[in-house]
């Protein structure tokens, strides 16, 4: 026979590493290596059993499924074989080493920073863990629609295909053996393959077959007339005695192979809850999700009546590294039909804000041969959907017992619950309770929306917010001034999706929720607070058209205001404009419609603080003269610093950074003449930026 065509590859050069990194680190656990293949056996026969719901033809060229463990002492041969759909040529090419997934970088990123080798199959790269323990690797295997080839690689760069024309027999499906490394023998044992088969892969829904080897001691007739002496000598036949007959016998060992069932246990879902323990519960997590820790909590449950399906949902401990890399199909629940596997990326079963959630369900009433097409209008989904969300709500209220393990459920899934709170209108108020933010009275510990309703004065009516970049950045903000002072409380959000949240929220137990940076805050004035304001807003009322007159259509308008007690001034926004929060995230977003921000883009309303000094001193000086050229140059400066504390950023720093240096020679008694003198300056210095020339600028540094 001629050899066969053997082909050469590359590894990709990530995956190159990959290995290396696999081969090289000293890594105790190895056995996680058998949870991966099992695991990927699991998957290639799901995804036959998938495709013969709609053609059972294709389970013609095998029609049993299982996975099956073989050890070879002799050889030193560990082999996993599965009944799966198998991969093409090109299969075995782009998934076994040229195409890298965005998890190969992931894992050795994490590895770096203290990950643990066993996370690897959450990395999406769980098979390169077979060079845990071989030195060399073949991957047999035979799909529907080709030939049968074998794949090989002791690392090293590179890897072979061949086409399999010596033992061309395995019907359908993958053989992965493992060449053992000599230090790695211990996984011939059949007793430490059922104990990791126990720990790691109970809940496989395939049988796991280990093939173990019986010696049998087995009586043949003995024809050969030269034994030796004692086993010929003749005996008298007893009856019961049915070792040593009359006749010639001898014993001999033969090997026999009996495929021992690893995995009998009945599915987890279907047991009585009262039954698991948190232990089973914790495996079954494990084996559903590839993940290294045990969940941070679980559901389960059955539905009866009009429609029946259990289902078991779990909260992992921690958020996985890619969560809102959007581009990626997660496997979050697992659909079963009446305990056959259909699919594990069922997107109508539950919404995307709660893609953090693993699970399965098990649907007494949905066809078995549903499509993705007809799921997307099937009205039992719909209905199961809706438990579930429910479900999830009531496992989060669940954790929100415990302070210490909601607050590890928040910080990794917050977002989560401010995106839900954002996109479900159904569920929003139920949502909002599970929101925790810093606030004025609570800086160290985030506060719930509840726990801030108790601590309201009688006669706070709405609950006060602010949003900001960061708590540095927004915990002296000049808006805090007046509600400090009255004691109420205000909200710091500070991270960029709180205000999508919030603003879609609008109100929380019956009370508004209010930004206090924007317009037409109505603090509840008491009735002299009332009467005073109303008397300073006629005595300020000329400075504050001078104002106005001076900025132009900088800002909206100019008025007297209740919010601050120190500052001498503040620029508040519309009430249905974007915050300075959010014209700093979308000045951010590098490819908004620019279109938009004409429109959003905040008016600026400036209020004027009519007890700080400085505004009154202004007030005496418009009073004498409105034209003063000073007048003018104050009021910028003044407008250009309530741009940065409340939030804004300078749309022309320079010109900014010349007043207050004029300020500085003022105060320093420099000659402004002298100073300026070795500057050839361009910009003539007394006239404020034109609005426009100025924005555009600024706008095509952002873009
Ligand atoms: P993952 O299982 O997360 O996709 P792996 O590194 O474990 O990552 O496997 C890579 C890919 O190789 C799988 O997605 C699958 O396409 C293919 N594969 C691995 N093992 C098998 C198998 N036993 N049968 C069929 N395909 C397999
Ligand atoms: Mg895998």
């Amino acid at each position: 026979m001629s050899a066969p065509q053997t082909e050469q590859f590359g590894f990709q050069a990530e995956i190159s590493q990959l290995l290396d990194l696999i081969i090289n680190t000293f890594y105790s656990n190895k056995e996680i290596f058998l949870r991966e293949l099992i695991s990927n056996g699991s998957d290639a026969l799901d995804k036959i059993r998938y495709a013969s719901l709609t053609d059972p033809s294709v389970l013609d060229s095998e029609k049993e499924l299982y996975i099956r463990i073989t050890p070879d002492k002799e050889n030193k041969l560990l082999t996993i074989r599965d009944t799966g759909v198998g991969m093409t040529k090109a299969d075995l090419v782009n998934n076994l080493g040229t195409i890298a997934k965005s998890g190969t970088k992931g894992f050795m990123e994490a590895l770096s920073s203290g990950a643990d080798i066993s996370m690897i199959g959450q990395f999406g790269v769980g098979f390169y863990s077979a060079y845990l323990v071989a030195e060399r690797v073949q991957v047999i295997s035979k799909h529907n629609d080709d030939e049968q080839y074998i794949w090989e690689s002791a690392a090293g760069g590179t890897f072979t295909i061949t086409l399999d024309t010596v033992n061309p027999s395995l019907g359908r499906g993958t053989e992965i053996r493992l060449y053992l490394k000599e230090d790695q023998l211990e996984y011939l044992e059949e007793k430490k393959i059922k104990d990791i088969v126990k720990k790691h892969s109970e809940f496989i829904s395939y049988p796991i077959q280990l093939a173990v080897t019986k010696e049998v001691e087995k009586e043949v007739e003995d024809d050969e007339e030269e034994m030796k002496d004692d086993e010929e000598k003749p005996k008298i036949e007893e009856v019961d005695d049915e070792e040593d007959k009359a006749k010639k016998t001898k014993k001999i060992k033969e090997k026999t192979v009996e495929n021992e069932e690893l995995n009998k246990t009945k599915p987890i879902w279907t047991r009585n809850p009262q039954d698991i323990t948190p232990e089973e519960y914790g495996a079954f997590y494990k084996s559903l999700t590839n993940d290294w820790e045990e969940h941070l909590s679980v559901k389960h449950f059955s539905v009866e009546g009009q429609l029946e399906f259990k289902a078991i949902l779990f909260v992992p401990k921690r958020a996985p590294f890619d969560l809102f890399e959007t581009k990626k199909k997660r496997n979050n629940i697992k659909l079963y039909v009446r305990r056959v596997f259909i699919m594990d990326d069922c997107e109508e079963l539950i919404p995307e804000y709660l893609n953090f959630v693993k699970g399965i369900v098990d649907s007494e009433d949905l066809p078995l041969n549903i499509s993705r097409e007809t799921l997307q209008q099937n009205k039992i989904l719909k209905v199961i959907r809706k438990n579930i969300v429910k479900k999830c709500l009531d496992m989060f209220t669940e954790i929100s017992e415990d302070k210490d393990n909601f607050k590890k459920f928040y910080e990794s899934f917050g977002k989560n619950i401010k995106l839900g709170i954002h996109e479900d209108s159904q569920n929003r108020s139920k949502l909002a309770e599970f929101l925790r933010f810093y606030s004025t009275k609570s800086m160290d510990e985030q506060t719930s929306l509840k726990d801030y309703i108790t601590r309201m004065p009688e006669i706070q009516k709405t609950i006060y917010y602010l949003t900001g970049e960061s708590l540095s950045s927004v915990k002296e903000s000049p808006f805090l001034e007046v509600l400090k002072k009255k004691g109420f409380e205000v909200l710091l959000l500070v991270d960029p999706i709180d205000e999508y949240a919030i603003t879609q929220l609008k109100e929380f137990d019956g009370k508004k929720l209010v930004c206090v940076s924007k317009e037409g805050l109505e603090l509840e004035e008491t009735e002299d607070e009332k009467k005073s304001r109303e008397e300073e807003e006629k005595q300020f009322n000329d400075l504050c058209s001078a104002v106005k007159e001076a900025l132009g259509d900088k800002v909206e308008k100019v008025v007297i205001s209740n919010r601050i007690a120190d500052s001498p001034c503040v620029l508040v926004t519309g009430q249905f404009g974007w915050s300075a929060n959010m014209e700093r995230i979308m000045k951010a977003q590098a490819l908004r419609d620019s279109s938009m921000s004409s429109y959003m883009a905040s008016k600026k309303t400036l209020e004027l603080n009519p007890k700080n000094p400085v505004i009154k001193e202004l007030k005496k000086k418009v009073a004498e003269d409105r034209a003063d050229k000073s007048v003018r140059d104050l009021t910028f400066l003044l407008f250009e610093t309530a741009l940065l504390t409340s939030g804004f950023t300078l749309d022309d720093p320079t010109s900014f950074a010349k007043r207050i240096h004029r300020m500085i020679a003022l105060g320093l008694d420099v000659d402004e003449d002298e100073e300026a003198e070795p500057v050839a300056s361009a910009v003539e210095d007394d006239a404020p930026p034109p609005l426009e020339g100025a924005s555009t600028s600024a706008m095509e540094e952002i873009d």
